[in-house]
């Protein structure tokens, strides 16, 4: 079947299922009604890509386990904030100016963490766009996804001034200069998860005020500051970082300095699992192709592709990013299922 539009071509796998208008059936044939996008729609293996999540971790789980762990990888003296314990006496390893900036081994950690954990992803999704095995790629928008050049994309994405650059210029400069409760310096104990929940969800709630914020105040505070990433009516992976300096300032930077000061007992490693689920996620939900597991988070109020895109269709709605609870209670939130069949595919 062609797709909605005929015009609309693109690289994708166009499954049937998901397209919106049936043409009547012949008498030999059952009509079968359009199928919603559901789990058992898709082959076993597209369960492998529910891996990518996990694997955002790798580094930190990494560095934890017996295979490679961080103290027989690392001067003690690099990672530790005391001064002695059983096996003697050292002095901790900071920066040379008065003692007073901290040694960059979490520092470096946490940024290979979140580059590990987007190179996985990254992985992922170039298989997941040309291997049915992985499950069909269904897109966003019923008019197909907007057409890029893949390595020109990748290399623009990874290179945003107001992306990845500033969020390693802001993480620098906030550990290095002891900007973070004593807690996030600290390497003892290994990820704690409940804790990685509490940072997205007070990091996602802080965004949403901010983004609300950036859309309702004033129109020049809009113009200048979060427009010129709503360029982007159909989104794709790789636009996630492109915006302006000024809005990621506002709505990531400032958001992730609160949730540091308000959930203060994170040690280094679940710094590391936050920022880089965080990340990643944030990408994710700009996908131009809907994922395995995103009729689960829809069912859970978790972000999905779907989900931001009616926020950049429509400029209003979803204001969230990971969670959909604030649009929720704040009666902001538009389900995409709404626009099924109009200007997003059936199912996603
Ligand atoms: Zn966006
Ligand atoms: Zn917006």
């Amino acid at each position: 079947m062609p797709p909605q539009n005929p015009s609309d071509t693109n690289t994708f796998n166009m499954p049937s299922e998901t397209l919106t208008q049936q043409p009547p059936p012949k008498a030999s044939q059952t009509l079968t009604p359009v199928q919603p996008y559901e789990y058992h729609t898709h082959p076993p293996l597209s369960h492998l890509g529910l891996l990518v999540w996990p694997l955002m971790l790798t580094l930190p789980l990494l560095l934890n386990s017996s295979l490679m762990h961080y103290s027989s990888v690392f001067p003690r003296n690099w990672y530790s904030l005391h001064s002695n314990d059983e096996q003697g006496a050292w002095e901790p390893a900071w920066l040379p100016h008065d003692g007073a900036l901290r040694h960059p081994l979490g520092l470096t950690l946490g940024i290979s963490a979140v580059a590990v954990g987007h190179v996985f992803l990254l992985i992922y999704f170039r298989m997941y766009q040309h291997h049915q095995l992985l499950g069909k790629t269904i897109p966003i928008q019923s008019k197909g996804p907007s057409k890029y050049i893949y390595s020109e994309a990748l290399t623009k994405h990874l290179a945003q001034p107001g992306g990845f650059l500033l969020l390693g210029l802001y993480l620098a400069i906030t550990w290095v200069y002891n900007l973070l409760p004593e807690s996030y310096y600290n390497f003892e104990g290994g990820i704690q998860y409940v804790t990685v929940a509490q940072c997205l969800m007070v990091q996602d709630f802080v965004q949403y005020a901010m983004h609300r914020m950036e859309h309702l105040s004033h129109p020049k505070v809009y113009r200048i500051s979060h427009k010129p990433h709503h360029k982007f009516t159909n989104p794709k992976l790789f636009d996630a970082f492109d915006g302006s300096v000024p809005d990621t300032t506002v709505m990531i930077l400032l958001p992730l300095f609160v949730t540091a000061h308000v959930v203060r007992n994170a040690n280094v490693w679940t710094y590391m699992a936050f920022g880089s689920t965080y990340a990643n996620w944030l990408t994710l939900i700009h996908s131009e192709v809907a994922f395995p597991w995103e009729p689960l988070f829809r069912k859970l109020g978790l972000g999905t592709a779907a989900d931001h895109h009616v926020h950049h269709k429509f400029f209003k709605w979803n204001y969230g990013h990971l969670f959909m609870w604030w649009d929720w209670g704040m009666g902001t939130y538009r389900s995409p299922n709404e626009q099924w069949g109009k200007e997003f595919s059936v199912g996603v």
